[in-house]
């Protein structure tokens, strides 16, 4: 087919992003948050969704929703917002903006994939820098790949996804000083974590914070947002498709938002799970859990696809990360589910680790 010959050679490198099949399993793979809305949500969602006008385009530019989130999230006054479908398409819009010849987006390795995929995808060089051993930032070679190449793009997820750990404040604090770039501070998992780089906005011009609802509890909505300097969102608001934000998804967003704390006892209880299954984890011989701030936890195994195959075999799904990068090696993330998922996961897991030892 000779159309193919026309698709870009570095898309073509690609690989499409792996969505693994889930159907019948316990699904601990994918940071979702493991419950449904509140029966009194889902109430008030069924009446304000079924009146919405579906006929008309969405609101363009939801600024009552904007100011909601600016309110419930504590923006800082001053700071304008940027929503996009996701924070993934977000992450899009950056890298579209700023790929010219030569431009470069800076990450750790490992990170969330998305960074280098949209980088390669939108045109941009993509330098990932190890972390080191113990899953911090190598500042020093971030601060020596930041002098020599001027990244255009710096992305670093606090915490980080996946290993779960929240970076040094001194770190970032150096690399913002030290950037001529846009650096984005991407908090997926603000919600499980106390501390937020929000406050630093009025003293960092080229920082921006990106937040999404998915690890939430709304990851079907697809809604995140961007937070920065208004003249700086300006321009990328140029790039954003005028209809990103669905209507179904705006009136989920502002509803659910109305009633924030129906979403935090969520969250809270998975915090307190967290520090329960890895105590757990940290008791079972031959497993290694590291210390996370996020919704999941990273543990070391020694089989690694073992562990992994006969957790599948339990009806439990989570992810394998054993050759996504050597600091990964032996390594499987698990997301916080519920405490009876949590317990079956931890029994399975007893069960998995003894059968491939
Ligand atoms: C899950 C995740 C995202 C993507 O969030 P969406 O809003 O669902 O696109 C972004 N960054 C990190 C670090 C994540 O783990």
């Amino acid at each position: 087919m000779s159309a193919l010959n026309l698709i870009r050679p570095e898309i073509r490198a690609l690989s499409a992003y792996h969505v693994q099949p889930a159907e019948g399993f316990i699904k601990l793979d994918a940071m979702e948050n493991p419950w449904p809305l509140t029966p009194a949500l889902q109430q008030r969602l069924g009446e304000r969704l079924a009146r919405a006008a579906y006929n008309r385009y969405p609101d363009a530019n939801p600024q009552a929703l904007k100011t909601l989130i600016s309110k419930v999230f504590a923006v800082p006054e001053g700071a304008e917002l940027l929503l996009g479908n996701g924070s993934d398409e977000l992450i899009q819009i950056l890298a579209q903006a700023l790929a010219r010849p030569g431009a470069a987006l800076l990450s750790v390795e490992p990170a969330f994939v998305m960074f280098r995929v949209l980088a390669n995808a939108c045109g941009l060089e993509y330098i990932g820098v190890p972390l080191q051993e113990d899953f911090s930032v190598d500042l020093l070679a971030m601060l020596a790949v930041i002098r020599a190449r001027q990244p255009a793009l710096i992305f670093l997820a606090i915490p980080n996804n996946p290993t779960g750990n929240a970076f040094a404040p001194e770190a970032i604090q150096a690399i913002l000083k030290e950037a001529t770039g846009i650096v984005v501070i991407d908090e997926a998992y603000f919600p499980f974590r106390d501390g937020s780089y929000l406050s630093f906005l009025p003293n960092f011009p080229n920082m921006l914070v990106m937040r999404t609802v998915s690890k939430l509890g709304l990851a079907g909505i697809r809604l995140g947002f961007l937070a920065g300097a208004p003249e700086l969102l300006g321009e990328l608001e140029k790039l954003r498709l005028p209809y990103n934000i669905s209507v179904a998804t705006q009136v989920i967003a502002q509803t659910v938002l109305e009633e924030g704390h129906a979403l935090n006892d969520q969250t809270q209880q998975l915090r307190q799970e967290r520090v329960r299954v890895f105590t757990a984890l940290r008791d079972i011989q031959g497993v290694h859990p590291f210390e996370s701030e996020a919704n999941f936890i990273l543990l070391r195994v020694l089989d690694a696809q073992g562990v992994f195959d006969a957790l599948k075999r339990h009806g439990i799904l989570i992810k394998n990360l054993s050759n996504a990068h050597a600091l990964l090696r032996g390594c499987l993330r698990v997301t916080v589910g519920t405490p009876e998922q949590n317990d079956r996961f931890l029994d399975a897991l007893k069960a998995s680790v003894l059968a491939v030892a």
